[in-house]
């Protein structure tokens, strides 16, 4: 795959990058393991300022980055802009509470002194993905470079001029040269990076293929990973919900980004009592939806971000006909230049349908009626993806069997997933391990460091390990 900017509203090539040689690798990983000397001895504050310094920029240069965005990846620019402003809070959030997180923490056992102690690991090389170019990436960096860590950053390759915004971001925002690099390269040069005695970690958001061949690489070399990988949340409607605030929620909880987010609402799971009102009311918001330029501000859905997702989507909706599902509205692309696809609702699927059973990435959405909460628990769990989940009830008992037993990584009631600083983010089953944001996110890769100090005592050895 070309390293290289495709507008994805005209088909456009923009601007093409010569990916690093070996060499050049070699030296940027020479460079992070220099400065990761120094930065890990750097007071937990000083690098809480750097943080804090690149929030500031990320909203005063929140319409430039915006930009930047839509053109790369075709999200609507209000959106992009939303996404630089929320990196801005992100980084506020570590610049505040690094201290915090990452303070020794005493424990009382007797010794002269103890304590645990939070040590930065290296550098971790962070695979990212495109679909939110910066967010995926503040989302670790901030925490990461707080705990004194350095980041080595491979973006996807649609989004390098993303990529290389955010390498200088935090340059002028103060970090030492070598404290967060990108790397312009493929994927197939992750392997050697990854293998690289001088890299620590490995964190990944991307697709399941690549999750599991970056853990087996890491697997390999004994090098911890974290995985946020892909989604198919199920979005359940009880008889109790407040029917028309579920709907407008559920059409914003698929289509938001295109369509293409791993806590979009894939599955609509509804009871079969109040399945045709909510069909209705679905359909026609969705048909009401405005697609075209994303730099329009009345457009709701701009186009896939390649050609090649839009071509995967149309394969999923045609394998989904032919397996006896339902059109109510869209299932094309858009004819022209750019890579649009038409808002999309499918009925009548079966568990078996690939636009039930896989992750659906673009505006295409399923609704499949339920007897009760049992099979509605049920039917949201027949997945192998637990990243989020929504539920809409306002009966109490509901609402508790929901937050119990729903198989995810986050479960919002009355609401849509959203991410959020304060929270952890993460998945269970084929959608990943390990959390990024909040205590949880900071600590992944740290040292957690047990330091006893004690009496020297003569009277021989433990028995126990
Ligand atoms: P992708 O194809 O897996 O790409 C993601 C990143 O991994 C890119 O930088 C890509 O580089 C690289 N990559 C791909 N295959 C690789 C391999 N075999 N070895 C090493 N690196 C590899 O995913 P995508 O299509 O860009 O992104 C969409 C996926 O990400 C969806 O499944 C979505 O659900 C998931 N996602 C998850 C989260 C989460 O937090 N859980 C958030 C956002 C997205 P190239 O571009 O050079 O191929």
């Amino acid at each position: 795959m070309p390293i290289e900017t495709v507008n994805p509203a005209t088909g456009e090539s923009i601007k093409r990058f010569t990916p690093l040689t070996d060499a050049e690798i070699d030296e940027r990983l020479a460079i992070a393991e220099r400065t990761f000397a120094s930065w890990r001895r750097a007071p937990i504050r000083t690098r809480a300022e750097v943080v804090a310094r690149a929030g500031d920029l990320l909203e005063q240069r929140k319409l430039e980055y915006g930009r930047l965005m839509t053109l790369e990846m075709g999200k609507p620019l209000k959106a992009a802009i939303d996404e630089a402003a929320k990196c801005a809070t992100a980084c506020r959030y570590y610049a505040e509470n690094a201290e915090k997180f990452l303070s020794d923490e005493a424990v009382d056992a007797g010794d002269v002194r103890s304590f645990i102690a939070f040590e930065p690991l290296g550098p971790v090389l962070a695979v990212m993905p495109w679909n939110f170019p910066f967010w995926q990436v503040i989302r670790f960096a901030a925490p990461a470079l707080a705990a004194g860590n350095v980041g080595l950053l491979k973006h996807s390759s649609n989004v390098p001029q993303c990529a290389l915004a955010l390498e200088q971001l935090f340059v002028e925002a103060g970090a030492p040269g070598g404290a967060f690099q990108t790397l312009l390269i493929g994927s197939p040069a992750v392997q050697r990076v990854l293998e690289d005695d001088r890299v620590a970690a490995a964190t990944l958001t991307g697709s399941e293929g690549a999750g599991r061949s970056i853990a087996s690489i890491a697997g390999k070399a004994i090098k911890k990973t974290v995985l946020e990988l892909g989604g198919s949340d199920p979005f359940v409607v009880m008889p109790s919900a407040n029917l028309d605030a579920a709907i407008a929620t559920a059409v914003t909880a698929r289509t938001i980004n295109n369509g293409q987010s791993c806590i979009a609402a894939k599955r609509f799971i509804v009871a079969e009592v109040i399945a045709d009102a909510f069909t209705t009311g679905f359909v026609e918001r969705m048909r009401s939806l405005v697609v075209g330029d994303p730099m329009d501000e009345q457009t709701n859905i701009g186009p896939l971000a390649t050609a090649q997702i839009r071509d995967d989507l149309d394969d999923q909706v045609q394998r989904s006909v032919a397996a006896g599902a339902r059109l109510v509205t869209g299932g094309k692309r858009r004819e022209g230049a750019g890579f649009y696809y038409q808002p999309t609702v499918m009925i009548d699927a079966t568990r078996q349908t690939p636009v039930f059973r896989e992750e659906t990435f673009g505006p295409l959405a399923v609704i499949t009626p339920v007897r009760d909460l049992d099979d509605a628990i049920d039917t949201a769990n027949d997945s192998r993806f637990g990243l989020g989940a929504a539920a809409w009830t306002t009966d109490a008992a509901e609402i508790e069997r929901f937050a119990r037993d729903l198989a995810a990584g986050s479960v919002f009631i009355n609401g849509m997933v959203a991410s959020d600083p304060r929270f952890p983010f993460g998945g269970v089953k084929k959608s990943g391990y390990g959390r990024e944001l909040s205590e949880f996110g900071i600590r992944e890769f740290v040292n957690v460091k047990t330091v006893r100090i004690q009496k020297p005592k003569t009277e021989g050895h433990a028995t126990t390990e």
